[in-house]
């Protein structure tokens, strides 16, 4: 994501985004030998070897500052939110290793896109990166995996939640990052008044010989077997040009082939 990018879908739902501007994984998820083995935690190292910003991925508050040498920060989202998988929950985000959390006390609200966390390299770490893990719904409790390594309780796969959305990939952990397309919305049906009738615009198709428009309504918008077909009628140009010609179609019956009406 970008810094200061917000992203609703078209109901009002914040769509979880990756919160850093480059996605270069330096230890992935359940990685063998590594103190991520057992566990659902990625490392996020940005561009290079310096300290990017994280922003948050969706608005949100600081729900604890441990003050360990980890400099651990957890953060609950502050309504349910999309994921990339298409479940829409609440989101805890616990995150290690940034240099300074003094100015993260509890209860500070930051909105979707703000700057937020930032890479470090303080207690367990070797090389600034943020270390990640993210659970579903709010939670600050930490569980230990047979492993000995640490996850939040119900933590999920970041590729579960967060769409890569104008991030960009350097190295991805091997993990299956989506990028969020926002549905194509349909141009609103305006009812057309015709004396004592109300018809919305549909479309037919064009022949030469004429206009075959669906007879009923029960056959879905498919036209049926013997559809009515309107014969020219001298206007034979709009005909051979209009293929996905407009007609009124009376809301609950087909209109006459009278009551048809040209684009
Ligand atoms: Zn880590």
């Amino acid at each position: 994501m970008l810094k200061g990018q917000k992203l609703k879908t078209i109901g009002g739902v914040e769509v979880a985004l990756l919160p850093m501007r480059y996605l270069r994984v330096t230890q992935t998820i359940d990685e063998d030998g590594t103190t991520h083995d057992g566990t659902l935690n990625i490392d996020l190292a940005g561009r290079d070897s310096g300290r990017d910003d994280m922003y948050a991925p969706v608005s949100w508050s600081v729900v604890r500052n441990s003050n360990t040498p980890n400099h651990e920060v957890i953060y609950w989202s502050d309504n349910k939110v999309l994921w990339a998988n298409g479940t829409i929950d609440y989101i805890s985000v616990r995150v290690l290793h940034d240099d300074v959390v003094i100015d993260l006390p509890v209860g500070r609200n930051f909105d979707q896109g703000d700057v937020c966390y930032q890479e470090g390299n303080t207690g367990d770490s070797q090389g600034n990166h943020i270390h990640l893990c993210v659970a579903r719904g709010h939670t600050t409790k930490i569980i230990k995996h047979a492993s000995g390594y640490r996850d939040l309780d119900g933590s999920v796969n970041p590729s579960d939640v967060f769409y890569i959305n104008d991030t960009i990939v350097i190295k991805d952990g091997g993990l299956k990052w989506g990028i969020y397309v926002p549905p194509i919305v349909p141009p609103p049906i305006i009812p057309i008044k015709v004396g004592d009738k109300v018809f919305i615009k549909t479309t037919a198709t064009t022949y030469l010989s004429g206009v075959k428009i669906p007879q009923s309504r029960k056959k879905g918008g498919v036209f049926a077997k013997n559809p009515y077909t309107i014969k020219q009628d001298g206007d034979t140009d709009r005909y051979k040009k209009n293929n996905g010609y407009w007609l009124l179609k009376e809301i609950n019956s087909w209109v006459k082939k009278t009551e048809v009406e040209r684009k």
